[in-house]
């Protein structure tokens, strides 16, 4: 791309279609109706500020395809948020959605405002009208259109989300499955809140444990003492941290918007969050050096990098320094279709968003399962897997004339919780589409990467869906 043109996510999303295109049976207009977005909402209404004034809010609904229904994805408030990158980021969710066999279409959703220029009162005044209007546009609901946190948003707009749509449908008792993400009290599900940053946790372990990949990249197998750099102290960021950490990682530096931190002996997520709660930045942790520059943290030397944050972060003029042997996109669309070129020239292995980050959408999608069945998981089986474990471990006893260790009686014991089937659910999730994707990748010497393995993944599963639906013959 030259540097007069502005950057196009979609464009940006497109040419990586395009590029893995080739490499499926479709034939051409299969593929250009996978491409499309199928619906496209931009809003506008007035929201009276706290100090009278009217301001109009910008506001856009994407569904990119109905292939599946409804259709899943984020709402993200940013005062970047515009048309490309709402249609770009919808795209995305459809792609996800296939490759970790999450049987939805893509949507996104975005309000054009920098939330932390609004009071909280402002904030659900905005959620809430924003929901009115899709309500009354159609463009939300159980099996419409299922929307979910992203970028600037969580479960309190959630919340407000629910409750807006419930009041507005009396009656539906499917109502709490318009929306995931939400508050446990409000009809969320244990183990959401942690689900992308462990989703992205699970996957990358996963890709480290594979010999052959370790192998060509100069690296160990495992996930253990591996340097890793966080770009973005978010939800994503902050869970992800954790799990790379309690994993047994060194989690070396953290960026933010407002600087970069570094300590070679690993630093504690935690306690940065507090610290930047508590001194407004996250420069200037005890123990750690601060980057002169943020944007140095990104090119700095570790074995993985993980961008959880925004967009187009790592481009072509940047891509050139990265240092680490692993790129793990956390965020939507951080590294664009040039500094993946640079990625493949250089050996380094950058493990794609669609397929990475699906952890959120997948933990959305048994939460939106738990909605429709009005039960929390495990609340049927649990006592019962607790009573057959209990004559087991009798049985074990008194064959063995052993006891049982206390330690592998409380493991053994232990029925399942809510949180304990949501994670599993995951790790198995995230683990298969890790295979899946390696195995198309490793089946076609021509595939360049592993983004284009995953697209062909995604493809193939869309694709096929489109064509047994009968609308192609
Ligand atoms: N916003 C998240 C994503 O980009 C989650 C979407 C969802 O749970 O529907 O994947």
């Amino acid at each position: 791309m030259s540097s007069q043109q502005p950057y196009s996510f979609f464009k940006s999303v497109e040419k990586s279609f395009d590029k893995a295109a080739k490499f499926t049976k479709w034939d051409k207009g299969i593929l250009q109706q996978i491409k499309a977005c199928n619906n496209i909402l931009k809003l506008k209404f007035p929201l009276k500020r706290d100090n009278g004034e009217i301001e109009v809010i910008e506001a856009y609904r994407v569904q990119h395809s109905q292939h599946k229904t409804p259709c899943k994805g984020g709402i993200r408030f940013s005062d970047e948020v515009n048309q490309d990158e709402v249609m770009a980021l919808a795209a995305l969710m459809t792609y996800k959605c296939a490759i970790v066999n999450v049987p939805f279409g893509g949507g996104k959703g975005g309000i054009k405002i920098n939330p932390k220029n609004y009071s909280v009162y402002e904030l659900e005044k905005i959620t809430r009208r924003y929901t009115h209007e899709l309500v009354k546009k159609n463009f939300i609901g159980p099996g419409i259109d299922v929307p979910a946190p992203d970028y600037g948003t969580g479960e309190r707009e959630m919340a407000w989300i629910v409750d807006t749509y419930a009041s507005l449908k009396p009656g539906d008792i499917d109502a709490a499955g318009c929306v995931t993400g939400k508050p446990v009290s409000q009809g969320g599900v244990r183990g959401r809140r942690e689900a992308t940053g462990l989703g992205v946790f699970f996957g990358i372990r996963e890709v480290c444990n594979m010999p052959d990949v370790m192998k060509d990249l100069g690296l160990e197998v495992g996930i253990k003492n591996k340097r890793v750099i966080v770009q973005g102290l978010g939800n994503v960021g902050y869970h992800t941290a954790k799990f790379f950490r309690e994993g047994g990682a060194k989690v070396i530096a953290i960026s933010e918007y407002e600087g970069a931190i570094m300590n070679a002996d690993g630093l504690n997520e935690e306690e940065v969050f507090q610290h930047r709660k508590k001194t407004g930045s996250i420069l200037n942790f005890p123990g750690a050096t601060n980057f002169t520059n943020t944007a140095d943290a990104l090119e700095a030397e570790c074995d993985i990098l993980i961008p959880a944050a925004l967009e187009n972060v790592i481009n072509g003029e940047n891509a050139p320094r990265i240092k680490a042997k692993i790129v793990g996109e956390a965020a939507n669309g951080p590294c664009t279709p040039e500094a993946d070129e640079i990625f493949i020239k250089n050996g380094i292995l950058c493990v794609p968003d669609m397929y990475l980050n699906a952890g959120g959408v997948t933990v959305s999608y048994f939460e939106w399962l738990k909605n429709l069945s009005h039960v929390r998981y495990g609340r049927m089986e649990k006592r019962f897997t607790e009573n057959i474990n209990t004559s087991i471990i009798s049985e074990v006893e008194h064959l063995t004339g052993k006891p049982v260790s206390d330690q592998a009686r409380k493991v053994i014991l232990h029925g399942p919780e809510e949180v304990d089937l949501v994670h599993s659910g995951l790790e198995e999730t995230m683990i298969a589409a890790t295979r899946e994707i390696m195995e198309i990748w490793r089946g076609n010497s021509e595939i360049p990467d592993m983004r284009t393995a995953a697209y062909v993944s995604a493809l193939n599963k869309v694709g096929t869906s489109y064509a047994e639906l009968g609308i192609f013959p």
